[in-house]
């Protein structure tokens, strides 16, 4: 079996307890408009192109078969994303690896083997595994094998997901998953498709039936990413808290403020950045919606992770 994984990342400090290893995987049903690994919402590779690594030497365009590539000498070259098709074949030949493909393909025991590498991290910060995305349930089968080896190893598992997927997938994860980070980015339907491409009720199930089912055997972090003028209403923060105390099985909230780091991703994917110069929440405000949802949230412990 094979998957295709757009990074696989060592030593990061996030999404689960002590030093991780992060496996994103391709493919997401959402677009959002904040989402900052846009290199791995689309499911086949895609062309990146690194402007300031460019040599200069024009060897794309001479490869390009589709003539999707417009190159001037002393500039980097510009590509013409309706002609080009992600052949991949200009990224093969470029010498100054200004031109690369987002994903690869693995399999189960090649990234197990990588993940095993980092074993003795794991042990000492008492880390493990954390599969992210993109969205980790579109290739649900291989995340499932590929926890379970890590499982037999003792090596602590955690997913992010954003819960949009059939339940059956999301219960044959939590099965194989000691954390599982579960975004619900607007309780409203409508502002839920206008944000992110896609309606929120299959979400809102899940997480409601997840919980209930399987919150006594995993530990479930319901998370709301905090984005100003989007979802930071206080209406819609009060209403958060209480969806949050109304839930069964959930370990806490997190708040995640929003950032802009992954606003040079959509330049090297020739994309524009939806959110323009929105800037990410100051100190006071961010303390504020947290004290608003903790207002409302009654048992549930609310946290920010910044
Ligand atoms: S092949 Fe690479 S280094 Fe050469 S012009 Fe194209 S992008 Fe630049
Ligand atoms: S990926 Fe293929 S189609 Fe796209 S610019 Fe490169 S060679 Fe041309």
């Amino acid at each position: 079996m094979k998957a295709l994984i757009e990074n696989i990342q060592h030593y990061c400090l996030h999404d689960g307890p002590g030093m991780r290893t992060t496996v994103f995987f391709k493919g997401c049903p959402l677009r959002c408009l904040w989402c900052s690994n846009p290199t791995t919402q689309r499911m086949p590779k895609e062309l990146l192109q690194k402007a300031d690594d460019c040599l200069g030497c024009g060897l794309c365009a001479r490869v390009c078969p589709k003539g999707a590539v417009a190159f001037e000498p002393g500039k980097a070259p510009v590509i013409d994303r309706e002609l080009c098709d992600d052949c991949g074949l200009c990224a093969r030949e470029c010498p100054g690896k200004a031109l690369v493909m987002a994903g690869n393909e693995y399999t189960v025991e090649e990234v197990f083997d990588i993940l095993k590498g980092d074993m003795l991290f794991y042990r000492n910060s008492g880390g493990g595994v954390t599969f992210s995305g993109g969205e980790v349930l579109s290739q649900s089968a291989f995340a499932v094998e590929l926890a379970e080896r890590c499982r037999r190893l003792g090596i602590n598992t955690a997913m992010e997901t954003s819960g949009f997927a059939p339940y059956e997938r999301l219960l044959a994860l939590a099965d194989v998953m000691d954390h599982i980070f579960f975004d619900v980015k607007h309780l409203d339907d409508e502002a839920h498709r206008r944000l992110t491409g896609q309606p929120n009720a299959l979400i809102l199930d899940n997480i409601r039936r997840l919980g209930r089912e399987k919150g006594g055997n995993v530990r479930i972090h319901l998370r709301l990413p905090l984005i100003p003028g989007l979802n930071d209403a206080p209406e819609h923060l009060d209403r958060y808290g209480a969806f949050a105390a109304g839930l069964e099985g959930i370990a806490d909230l997190e708040l995640l403020p929003y950032h802009r780091l992954g606003k040079n991703k959509y330049d090297m994917l020739g994309r524009g950045y939806a959110l323009g110069d929105v800037p990410p929440p100051a100190r006071d405000a961010v303390a504020a919606a947290v004290g608003r949802v903790r207002e409302h949230a009654g048992h549930v412990k609310v946290l920010c992770v910044a």
